[in-house]
C-alpha cells in the first residue's frame, strides 16, 4: 500500500518512513471484497458504495 502521509509504498501496520499508522481496512459491504484505497468510496468489484 501506498502511505497516505508521505505517499511512499510499504507493508505493515505503520509506515517506516513517517510513522503514519496504515488506515483501517474496509470491506465493501455489497460484495465483500477488500477496499485498499482509502481514498475511493466505490467498490472497485462491484460499483457499490462503500463507506
Ligand atoms: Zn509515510
Ligand atoms: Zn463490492
Amino acid at each position: 500500500m501506498y502511505c497516505v502521509k508521505c505517499g511512499k509504498e510499504y507493508e505493515g501496520q505503520f509506515c517506516p518512513h513517517c510513522g503514519q499508522a496504515a488506515p483501517a481496512k474496509r470491506y465493501c459491504p455489497g460484495c465483500g471484497a477488500e477496499i485498499t484505497d482509502p481514498n475511493i468510496t466505490e467498490c472497485p468489484g462491484c460499483g457499490g458504495f462503500v463507506p
